[in-house]
């Protein structure tokens, strides 16, 4: 995820391009450039950093010009360099784009370019666009349908932007998932990833849907459909955002901004090159043995990958907290270290790592953050592409890898021969479905998550209870609560009431049990045994279970009918908005908790 800005005007751009990429600066801050049409060619500035470092170094808004686009990078395919850092031309020069997202055929497309004779410069999927472009342009004599052609070819989860010489008063861009917004002023026109590229110059936007393309210019914009390039009709709408709360894209906090993109965020997941996963997957199954570590809530990412490597392929591939690695594992050159960290930074599961690797394991990671120690150390890095979380407490980055975790467990048991083909495509028909259940949820309009958590929010002491996975997800669910609330909340499996707990339970305890759907017979009779015990006991008990109301929970979140694969996943999403409500309740800083720090790069 990234920011990408363009402006076209009767008047000079450059002083707004440059402002539109710092109030985009959120979206991705490693690197930042800016194309700009001065005359009859492309002036492109860009470098590694912060956009106030970049524009310092390489005086940004010194190009004049009246149209041009800009970007700020969180960088995905090619490390960050001045190189790789957008906007990316043709070879002629003659057309920049900037893009955000993942072009997930990007390898084919760029192999067959440069047999034909393309030159690429840098590493990035984006480049293959202004290429394919260039190339369809030779033909067609004509960008719009240039365009048209490349958007059909393109696969992923992406929006671009594009300029070129040869039509010089037009910014092209669209969009397939990734978000794009016009915004429509007196005397210029502007594209931006969210309306903050331009929120400063007008409140007056019209947003681009999925599939589609438009062209801007100066005063007019164009709206069509990329498949068959027919025109839509689509009305001007007024925003009445302060800047502020533009930034957290109209949500009251980046948290809640974050777990509603968590449906984009998974989709970025599906476009993941599946050969990326399926080495990951190759790895696990030529080790003895491997380790899913992680820590704090990454240590939960792995409990639950525990569980799906378990159901699905049959194999035991132990969780372990990367601060207690070296004290339990037994490490050799068969085993495999597969980490999870958000910021590639995390001090504990760093060490866990390179203890790990001097014992001679093999490693892999699954990394936020590209060029991170964590990703540069490892054998092989997954990058999940989720984009910056800016609120401390991580929602969408640790969803997104417990589905990279999903999506490796559905190859391995397919490598292994554990699943037919028929099964494995079964499986991931309903790992596609999991964007638009997440949406149903965050959509739900009766406000029954807030409502209960308001009623609730003064519970000092929660028992959180799942079985099987249900558990990884209690427990995370539990952590979200504490990190967020500073209310106590633990997250046990429901296995351990009848050892222990039981005893606590009276009339003045509060617990919540997520219980998985109907058809996992056993698991979720079982949870609803424990349900029955603290009733019996007069405790009181939220319930987060699926299908219809149940009148044994005092209060209840009902979840649609789901498949057993993604329930534990939707029930993940309620226990965020869960801790996230209650804290609002609270009044808490919900974006920067006391005492915690994003990434924790201490001992
Ligand atoms: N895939 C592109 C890159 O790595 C865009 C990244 C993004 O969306 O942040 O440069």
């Amino acid at each position: 995820m990234c920011g990408i800005a363009g402006i076209v005007s009767v008047r000079n751009i450059s002083d707004r391009l440059l402002r539109s990429i710092k109030n985009l600066e959120y979206r991705g801050y490693d690197s930042c450039g800016v194309a700009i049409l001065t005359k009859d060619r492309i002036e492109i500035r860009k470098e590694v950093g912060t956009v106030e470092e970049v524009d310092r170094k390489e005086k940004l808004a010194e190009p004049q010009g009246f149209l041009g686009i800009s970007h700020t990078r969180w960088a995905t395919h090619g490390k960050v360099t001045q190189i790789n850092s957008h906007p990316h031309l043709s070879c002629d020069g003659t057309i920049a784009v900037v893009h955000n997202g993942i072009i997930s055929n990007y390898r084919a497309l760029k192999d067959e370019l440069i047999q034909i004779g393309h030159r690429f410069v840098s590493e990035t999927d984006t480049e293959v666009i202004s290429h394919l472009i260039e190339e369809y342009y030779q033909v067609e004599g004509d960008i719009e349908k240039s365009l048209i052609k490349a958007f059909q070819l393109l696969e992923g989860t992406y929006a671009f932007a594009l300029i070129s010489t040869r039509e010089p008063d037009k910014i092209f861009c669209a969009r397939r998932e990734s978000p794009l917004v016009l915004g429509v002023g007196s005397d210029s026109m502007f594209v931006g990833s969210d309306i903050n590229a331009f929120v400063e110059f007008t409140k007056d936007i019209v947003i681009l849907e999925d599939g589609e393309y438009a062209i801007i210019t100066a005063n007019s914009y164009s709206i069509k459909d990329g498949s068959t390039g027919s025109q839509i009709q689509r009305k001007v709408q007024t925003i009445n955002w302060s800047a502020e709360v533009a930034q957290k894209g109209g949500y009251p906090h980046f948290m809640l901004k974050e777990i509603h993109e968590q449906p984009d965020v998974v989709k970025t997941v599906l476009n993941l090159d599946t050969r990326d996963i399926q080495k990951l997957a190759e790895m696990i199954h030529e080790s003895e043995r491997t380790y899913l570590v992680g820590v704090g809530t990454t240590y939960y990412v792995a409990l639950a990958g525990q569980y799906y490597f378990s159901k699905i392929v049959g194999c035991y591939l132990p969780a372990v907290s990367s601060d207690e690695f070296e004290y339990v594992a037994e490490v050799n050159p068969n085993t495999l270290f597969l980490c999870a960290s958000q910021s590639g930074e995390t001090y504990d599961t760093l060490k866990a790592l390179r203890y790990a690797k001097k014992k001679g394991s093999k490693t892999a990671a699954i990394v936020n953050v590209i060029g991170s120690s964590v990703a540069r150390e490892v054998n092989h890095a997954i990058m999940q592409s989720s984009g910056p979380e800016i609120c401390v407490l991580s929602t969408k980055a640790a969803l997104a890898q417990i589905v990279i975790l999903l999506r490796t467990a559905l190859e391995l048991a397919r490598l292994k021969g554990h699943i037919s083909e028929q099964t494995f495509s079964e499986y991931m028909k309903q790992l596609e479905l999991l964007p638009q259940m997440i949406r149903q949820i965050l959509d739900e309009k009766t406000g029954n998550i807030r409502n209960i958590a308001y009623r609730r929010a003064q519970i000092k002491n929660w028992l959180f209870l799942g079985r099987g996975i249900y558990m990884a997800v209690a427990m995370e669910a539990a952590l979200k609560m504490k990190e967020v609330t500073y209310q106590h909340a633990e997250g046990m499996p429901g296995g351990f009431m009848k050892h222990g707990t039981i005893a606590l339970i009276d009339d003045d305890t509060y617990t919540l049990v997520l219980v998985p759907p109907r058809e996992e017979d056993d698991l979720y009779h079982q949870t609803m045994s424990n349900v029955e015990e603290i009733k019996a006991r007069k405790g009181f008990i939220v319930g987060f279970h699926h299908g219809k109301s149940d009148s044994i929970f005092d209060e209840e979140v009902v979840l649609p009918d789901a498949p057993p694969l993604i329930a534990p996943l939707l029930q993940l999403v309620v226990g965020q908005l869960f801790a996230y409500f209650s804290a609002v309740a609270l009044k808490r800083n919900v974006d920067k908790p006391r005492s915690l720090a994003k990434s924790v790069t201490v001992a």
